[in-house]
């Protein structure tokens, strides 16, 4: 009997937002794949093209629009999905010949939408589903979402109204996934989620079986679980509740990288109170200088909020103070912008003028500069391990333990040529930049 082979549907797929979005990408492309659709590459060759958006700040959702009207422009046929999708009258006003919209985490909405639009074939190809799913990140690392939704109301944020409240993975199906990217030849797992440290809160902290050991949905039993797979974890988006000082010697034991990713926003109790921050009440420097003192070689990442309603030039030299005690490692800082629909609005504090935001993000960063370069400095002379990204002409460009990709700093190795993508390698610091190292091969 002949084998009539009929052309798979094709798909294009716009990826905007944050690492959790691009999580949201994944899932929904792996389970498209699974039912017998191809990825196209580009915007002609899709018979449809989705449209994950974000929706948290004014310009992000100025460049989801953009980015709906390139698709609408290239191809005519789009399906919007993600944060934006959570307030659709404003994607229809731009542009009202989409085809679907639907609201973040909608999966199974968003799947119904292609079916309805571009019909799949009635006998998938299972089989050619990768065994990790369908990453979109380089192959050797990975983002592993652990819960949706935040219980917070941080006043200039509308993730809550358009996420929901948190919910959590049950632990047995994260520790699989994670388990099952490791098998695949996944080198490093960074786990992301609106509040990793409140991980298993809504759950009870219910117990699952994996491995025949039972663990608890709880922040710290994930993390010492993560360790067991012998690949780097890395945590990111995680808050100073007390309970996080209990993953410190987990990194002091290399179970889990010496890295986190913890948003502080501001040092201004009165700052902090406004914006209604988780733990906003605890004593971060001292909770900082804690864990140095567990794990020396601890990076911290942050990023910060300069002209929030009502930031006094002496909130500001508050913030910088306690910068130069924190010394932080990484630092990110957004000038604040209104929301719309963000309770931050409507707190009858004064607005801080745009050049007086936009002088103190510039002072914030010089100084932020300055310790990066600094804490940098510092590691000349060592040896390091890394993780190779790719290799330019003859150069391997890798990250160190303290370098989450695409927010932190690289390390080129000279002499790395011979060195392969997602390979782990040591090398010893020749040089170093502001953000960036500079390091010899085998030395
Ligand atoms: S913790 Fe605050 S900033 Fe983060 S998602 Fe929740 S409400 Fe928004």
């Amino acid at each position: 009997m002949k084998t009539v082979r009929r052309k798979s549907p094709k798909v294009g797929f716009v990826s905007l937002g944050c690492p959790k979005a691009l999580v949201d990408s994944e899932r929904i492309l792996t389970r498209l794949r699974a039912e017998g659709y191809e990825v196209a590459p580009t915007y002609r060759a899709a018979d449809l093209v989705v449209v994950n958006t974000c929706g948290f700040i004014d310009s992000a959702v100025d460049e989801s629009l953009d980015a709906i009207g390139e698709a609408l422009a290239e191809n005519g046929r789009v399906i919007v999905t993600g944060c934006l999708g959570a307030q659709p009258r404003k994607i229809l006003e731009r542009h009202p010949s989409v085809l679907e919209i639907t609201g973040p985490q909608r999966y199974e909405e968003v799947i119904a939408s292609v079916h309805a639009h571009l019909p799949p074939l009635h006998e998938p190809f299972v089989d050619l589903i990768p065994a990790q799913g369908v990453k979109l990140t380089p192959r050797h690392y990975a983002y592993l979402k652990i819960s949706e939704g935040c219980n917070h109301h941080c006043t200039f944020c509308i993730i809550p109204s358009m996420r929901g409240r948190l919910v959590s993975r049950p632990i047995a199906e994260v520790l699989r996934e994670a388990e099952s990217l490791a098998r695949a030849g996944v080198k490093e797992i960074l786990v992301v989620s609106q509040d990793t440290s409140a991980y298993g809160a809504d759950l009870k902290y219910a117990p699952g079986e994996w491995r025949g050991v039972e663990r608890r949905a709880r922040f710290r039993e994930l993390a010492d679980a993560l360790g067991e797979l012998g690949v780097w974890i890395r945590l990111h988006y995680v808050y100073p509740y007390p309970h996080v000082d209990e993953v410190i010697p987990l990194m002091a034991q290399g179970r889990v990288l010496p890295y986190l990713d913890i948003p502080f926003q501001h040092a201004s109790a009165r700052l902090l109170k406004l914006m209604k921050r988780p733990a906003a009440a605890e004593d971060t420097l001292e909770r900082i200088a804690a864990w140095r003192r567990v794990a020396p070689d601890i990076t911290l990442r942050s990023t910060f909020i300069v002209g929030f309603p009502g930031e006094t030039d002496a909130d500001f030299e508050e913030l910088l103070d306690w910068l130069r005690e924190a010394r932080l490692d990484r630092v990110g800082c957004f000038e604040y912008s209104p929301v719309e629909g963000a309770a931050a609005n409507a707190l009858g504090e004064p607005a801080v003028p745009d050049e007086v935001k936009r002088e103190r993000r510039e002072r914030f960063m010089r100084l932020a500069t300055e310790l990066s370069a600094e804490r940098l400095a510092a590691k000349v002379g060592t040896r390091i391990e890394v993780l190779v990204d790719r290799i330019e002409d003859g150069t391997a460009v890798a990250r160190s333990r303290g370098d989450a990709p695409e927010i932190d700093g690289v390390v080129r190795i000279r002499g790395g040529a011979k060195l392969r993508v997602g390979e782990f390698a040591m090398v010893r610091v020749t040089a170093a930049g502001d953000y960036d190292l500079e390091a010899l091969a085998g030395a």
